[in-house]
């Protein structure tokens, strides 16, 4: 009887279960070359722990919205430093960073030790955040329907890194670049502390990101994502991005980090291969891919898909949307994305029984951002929150397309979409200059597949 005592201890102890507190890091890695990245952490104290998040974690438990807050996080063995932490649970401890109202960010311009070049100037870098047309204030305006304004964001004159680029950027055990992004903001943000006021951003708050912008390449990537500090006696997680020249030479490049570090992650299209950035009707996947092409600051960034602004709170279910159910036939105008108009249904939501969802949304060949799509359409995504991307664009060709830019994703007059899930029907009726007349129609015979298992990637 001990001896059974005494092992029912021991297992006990082993499967004991660790919990840590802290906020959680992101950084997502966009290459040059197609290749991507996602890393999560838990800062504890000055440390960055590497998280392991699984697909029947993310299924359970969708961490988007908490990038930047502070959680706690259950593992079986507690998290180390420089390890692969696979992680059990999640927690969110203190509510997420709205993201609402004035955002303003901050460009730092920094030169490596070895390194004289100023790809661009001052005046470039402040010309971006401008609120007129091809400006990042502009721009995240329209995007959010004036939920937030980046007005406020300054440039800072370019200053030089303590140390050469070899420094930052070291060579991994598999012979790839890899920057060291924490030291580079440590670093980029002491060469201006002096003369910067991060506390302050002329608004009675601080500043809200951090755009990095640097004189060479950095390793593959831009990045976008967070850093956790105490600047000027602020502590928060600071939206961040790193960015090598080709990054702003493309002001849809800088609006992708800044995205990611607004906590969004990427948007595919359907085709199940290895490149998010295959997407055109959306800027957090292919970034400049049919973006407008400006004089001075290249391709522009485009809108993200509904279900981002959704969960970013920049539309809402009860203002903006119509939210399918088994009963619903109804006829109504889907206004295009674009349009800035308070009133009217700008997407339509449709609940499903396996957990996932569709946003159906039109857009437009118009205005400022979104002239040069690949055509004016209803678009649909899928959206399962348990992938990686969790939005893809609904594409009716099979196999589906490898650019999302084909006939097959643009649904247009007399064009019907049936969702093989749960078989609601989206009858695309005609076009008007606003939007499409859509109708959104639940099956007579709905499907409900008991126990179907949306898949995860
Ligand atoms: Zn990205």
């Amino acid at each position: 009887m001990k001896f059974i005592w005494m092992m029912l201890l021991f297992s006990f102890t082993a499967a004991a279960v660790v919990d840590s507190e802290g906020v959680l890091v992101h950084e997502y890695g966009d290459g040059l070359n197609g290749e991507y990245i996602t890393r999560y952490y838990l800062q504890v104290g000055d440390e960055m722990m590497p998280l392991s998040l699984s697909r029947e974690f993310l299924k359970k438990q969708p961490i988007h919205r908490w990038l930047g807050s502070k959680v706690q996080v259950f593992s079986d063995q507690g998290l180390e430093k420089n390890k692969n932490n696979p992680i059990m649970a999640v927690k969110l401890i203190e509510g997420a960073n709205p993201v609402s109202g004035s955002q303003p960010w901050i460009s730092l311009l920094c030169r490596f030790s070895d390194n004289s070049d100023e790809p661009k100037n001052l005046s470039y870098f402040n010309g971006m955040y401008a609120n007129q047309p091809a400006g990042l204030d502009h721009y995240w305006r329209e995007v959010s329907y004036s939920n937030i304004n980046v007005v406020g964001s300054v440039a800072v004159d370019w200053v030089s890194l303590p140390s050469p680029r070899s420094t930052y950027v070291t060579i991994d055990n598999k012979g790839d670049e890899d920057a060291d992004l924490s030291l580079l903001f440590d670093d980029c943000v002491g060469a201006v502390d002096a003369f910067v006021d991060f506390s302050d951003a002329g608004n009675g708050q601080s500043f809200q990101g951090i755009n990095m912008m640097f004189n060479d390449s950095l390793d593959c990537c831009a990045w976008g994502g967070s850093r956790w500090r105490t600047l000027d006696g602020v502590q928060k997680s600071w939206r961040s991005t790193w960015n090598p020249p080709w990054s702003y030479a493309n002001e849809g490049v800088i609006a992708h980090e800044m995205g990611h570090g607004f906590g969004l992650p990427h948007a595919n299209n359907s085709d199940g291969d290895d490149n998010p950035y295959d997407s055109p009707w959306d800027v957090m996947s292919a970034a400049t891919g049919y973006g407008v092409n400006h004089n001075t600051y290249g391709r522009l960034g485009k809108h993200i898909n509904m279900y981002f602004k959704h969960a970013l709170g920049w539309v809402t279910d009860a203002n903006d949307g119509f939210v399918a159910d088994s009963q619903s036939d109804d006829v109504f105008l889907l206004r295009y994305t674009a349009h800035q108009a308070q009133t009217g249904i700008k997407f339509v939501r449709i609940p499903l029984s396996d957990g996932t969802e569709y946003f159906v949304e039109t857009r437009k060949t118009v205005g400022d951002y979104e002239s040069n799509l690949p055509g004016t359409a209803v678009i649909i995504h899928h959206v399962s929150e348990c992938r990686n991307q969790p939005p893809w664009v609904v594409d009716a060709d099979d196999p589906p397309a490898d650019y999302a830019d084909t006939e097959g994703v643009m649904w247009k007059t007399g064009e019907t979409f049936i969702d093989p899930i749960d078989g609601f029907e989206v009858h695309v009726l005609n076009e008007f200059t606003n939007g499409f007349n859509v109708r959104i129609k639940a099956s007579s015979d709905l499907i409900r597949r008991n126990g179907f298992e949306a898949t995860c990637f």
